[in-house]
């Protein structure tokens, strides 16, 4: 991507901190910013947060951004995140510094920085047990006691931690703890555990290691061997940062510059990779990339492109404070985007058959429809009109309410792109249910516009029954019933708010034509009903499988919903 021009940059205080920085020559104005992921799931919307910002603020300053994996914990990490990471960084349009960087590459150095801090006094094996550490670690307003091994001598814990490497004690035994301060304010300054023993194989080192450095020991440092300048972070980091500082100071390295920021919340949805992955692991939806979820895979897949995610990412801004903001935003990024540039196209989801009883049975006209009314570059296609066609089951009503401007016995309504039609009778089965319209044409309104200047109210989409192609449609609703998946009785927890319909589907769909040829991934405005986008996963030729990737702003249902009976806005 081309670095954008500095009228054009988003202003926040992060920006305003760099800029501040490269007038004092802090940084000797190098801009160096990473992402950091664990390989331990896939990137959800969150993530993409932090990707636009860390490497959005390396394009706008002419820095670097580098991605690093921050794989410490092997038991739950894998090779196949780490690549659905590398993918997913790309998909939005952003490319790291050099290689991918890892933590793991950086176990030999954080060994010996450790053994460092045990000759200078500032690190000992500890060996309480867990439950026995957290006994003696206090709370927020008891001060810790100091562990009876925190004055060992140096030989002992180097020896100690030595055979720690080795291999000679079992998982949880020991600890590697740095020796800081038992009375701190802050639960992260009370000796902090460095090391942990762990036989446990890791996707990159194999068994070379049976103790892991624990995150806070392994991330300031990580950035201090890259040379982050400014390390970003969310917000609830900001108690980490003293004991960062700490590492950094006793090492005498390289010190980052750490600046938080307000993690993403949305509403009805949940960032939590722990819990996205019990969704996948319990079936509540079929996968990482389900379109339901706001992984970045469930949204691409779900018909998001990397530019409406990125404009949304501008949209929302940085900023210090927690928020939670409305799935709207997110939806409405895409409604904005697609509408430039997706093409229209007619499919009737509930269909309704309508024979025009006055049209030949053999005869067939090629209509003329705009392919996309935002861009005339891509000018127009022939849609074949015949006597049966297919409309919206809801765009009939036997008895219409007031300013119900749709079809209804005796009623004249336009075609999109094709006649007036007029409905003379509705045919009923035995339970009485509508089965099936009849209805006459004006041949003199081809196109849509009557010669004598009489109007209708209603324009209504529709498919030519003997040419439709058919498809499969997957209409989506949120993945929770309410904008705060936590808000549940006391016992329970977020699983009693998924939205048992957040999905339907629809088979046997007629669409129009054309789109028998659509590919994966192809997006499209089907009139009236919102952007789709041919599935990726699903679709197969001859198997054509629509995803909706958003509803229109202006849905007819909503605004019936809306106005609840009362007579509708007239539709241009
Ligand atoms: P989760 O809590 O979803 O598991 P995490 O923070 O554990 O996320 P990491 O892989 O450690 O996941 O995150 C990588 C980077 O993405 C971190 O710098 C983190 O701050 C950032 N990040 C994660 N979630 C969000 C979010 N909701 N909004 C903004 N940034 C986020
Ligand atoms: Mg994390």
């Amino acid at each position: 991507m081309e670095s954008t021009n500095e009228a054009a940059r988003p202003r926040d205080f992060i920006r305003e901190i760099i800029d501040e920085d490269n007038r004092t020559g802090k940084h000797a104005g190098r801009v160096h910013t990473r992402f950091p992921p664990e390989p331990n799931g896939y990137l959800h919307i969150g993530h993409a947060k932090s990707i636009c910002l860390n490497f959005g603020l390396a394009l706008e300053f002419g820095g670097k951004c580098n991605l690093r994996f921050d794989d410490t914990n092997p038991t739950k990490e894998d090779e196949e995140y780490v690549q659905s990471i590398e993918e997913d960084v790309r998909w939005l349009g952003f490319e790291w510094n050099e290689q991918p960087f890892y933590a793991s590459d950086y176990f030999p150095q954080l060994y010996d920085w450790a053994v460092q801090l045990i000759k200078a006094g500032k690190a000992y094996v500890c060996d309480l047990n867990a439950e026995e550490m957290r006994e003696h670690r206090g709370t927020l307003t008891a001060p810790g006691k100091n562990s009876p091994f925190r004055d060992r001598s140096v030989e002992e814990n180097l020896d100690l931690f030595a055979r720690m490497k080795a291999g000679e004690f079992p998982d949880g035994t020991r600890t590697l703890r740095a020796k800081v301060d038992m009375a701190s304010p802050n639960l992260n300054m009370r000796d902090p555990v460095l090391y942990r023993i762990l036989h446990a194989t890791h996707h990159r080192t194999g068994d070379q290691w049976c103790i892991y450095p624990m995150y806070d020991y392994t991330h300031g440092q990580s950035d201090s061997i890259e040379r982050i300048t400014h390390s970003i972070c969310t917000l609830e980091f900001e108690n980490h940062r003293p004991l960062y500082d700490w590492f950094i100071k006793e090492l005498g390295i390289y010190a980052p510059q750490q600046i938080e920021f307000a993690r993403l919340n949305l509403t009805y949805a949940m960032m939590s990779k722990r819990r996205l992955l019990e969704l996948v692991r319990e079936k509540h939806v079929s996968g990482w990339d389900d379109p339901r979820m706001l992984t970045i895979r469930g949204l691409r897949r779900r018909g998001y492109t990397p530019e409406a995610m990125r404009s949304f990412c501008e949209r929302i801004g940085v900023a210090k404070f927690n928020s939670t903001i409305d799935m709207l935003v997110l939806e409405n990024a895409l409604r904005d985007d697609l509408n430039k540039r997706a093409q229209r196209a007619m499919a009737v989801l509930r269909p309704l058959k309508v024979v025009i009883t006055n049209y030949l049975e053999d005869q067939v006209d090629e209509l003329e429809a705009i392919n996309n009314p935002e861009d005339p570059t891509i000018g127009t296609r022939k849609v074949p009109f015949a006597r049966e066609i297919y409309i919206e089951q809801d765009d009939f009503r036997e008895d219409p309410p007031k300013g119900f401007y749709r079809l209804a016995p005796g009623k004249e309504v336009r075609l999109r792109y094709a006649y007036f039609i007029t409905c003379t009778e509705a045919v009923k089965d035995a339970a009485g249910n509508v089965t099936e319209l009849r209805c006459t044409y004006d041949p003199a309104t081809r196109g849509g516009n009557a010669p004598d200047g009489r109007k209708v109210q209603g324009t209504i989409h529709w498919v030519s029954a003997k040419h439709a192609a058919r498809a499969e449609v997957r209409l989506y609703d949120h993945l929770f019933s309410k904008p705060d998946p936590d808000d549940v009785p006391a016992g329970q927890d977020y699983r009693a708010n998924l939205n048992p319909n957040s999905l339907e589907l629809l088979s046997n769909v007629p669409v129009e034509p054309f789109l028998a040829n659509a590919k994966p991934g192809d997006r499209f405005q089907f009139e009236r009903q919102g952007y789709f986008c041919v599935d990726t996963k699903d679709s197969a030729p001859g198997k054509l499988v629509f995803n909706r990737s958003v509803s229109l702003k202006d849905s007819w249902a909503k605004q019936e919903k809306a106005q609840q009976g009362k007579p509708q806005a007239k539709k241009k």
